[in-house]
């Protein structure tokens, strides 16, 4: 037993190579590998499956009935502090989504409903994941300086991390139109252009 157990960690140290630069990363690796392959038999009684069955069936059926038991409460007002779980009707009645959370941009307007973005760039300057694109043109009005010809927002490649937001010294970019079912039948359709972002 001994002898295998060397020759596996043999055999691992030679496919995760733990040398040179990504040394600690690889015998992280190695690590869990090890501990993967090394998991004891089961015996007869876990090899039935039984055990686990039984495990999984206590797990539904108590919070089946933990459930069922405060909701009949509720119906007759007792308890109403406790909460009990719900199913969304998904999509026909979306969950409600925490306030801070961050959804689909949209580009803000001024009052006269023009686009409230200056071009500065500060937003595609700090994207990490180089997903803003904007074409800056002068501005008719002499006291705007530019304002974005073309303002697009490659979602397929979004990460939402909201520094877009956060670098907007104008307000003008916002994460917060509670939309997230954004899915495309193609790439070209995830790239949202200034008049899709300007419509919320
Ligand atoms: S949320 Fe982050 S990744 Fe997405 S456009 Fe803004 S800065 Fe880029
Ligand atoms: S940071 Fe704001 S004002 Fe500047 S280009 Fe981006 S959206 Fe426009």
């Amino acid at each position: 037993m001994g002898n295998m157990t060397e020759k596996r960690r043999l055999e691992l140290e030679k496919y995760f190579d733990p040398k040179g630069s990504f040394a600690s990363l690889r015998m992280a690796q190695m690590k869990r590998a090890w501990k993967q392959s090394n998991r004891r038999e089961l015996n007869w009684l876990e090899n039935t499956y039984i055990p686990t069955l039984m495990e999984g069936l206590w797990l539904t059926s108590k919070h089946f009935f933990y459930n069922l038991t405060f909701h009949v409460f509720h119906l007759f007002g007792l308890y109403k502090e406790i909460p009990a779980a719900v199913t969304y009707q998904y999509p026909e009645k979306p969950r409600p989504l925490a306030l801070r959370l961050r959804t689909r941009h949209r580009l803000t307007k001024r009052e006269d409903g023009s686009v409230r973005c200056v071009a500065c760039m500060m937003c595609e300057t700090i994207c990490p994941a180089r997903c803003i694109e904007i074409t800056a043109a002068e501005h008719p009005d002499p006291n705007i300086e530019k304002y974005p010809f073309e303002f697009n927002i490659d979602l397929g490649k979004c990460v939402y991390c909201g520094f877009c937001v956060e670098a907007c010294p104008e307000d003008a970019i916002r994460m917060d139109t509670n939309k997230l079912d954004i899915a495309e039948y193609t790439r070209q359709n995830m790239i949202y252009n200034k008049k899709r972002l300007m419509e919320g």
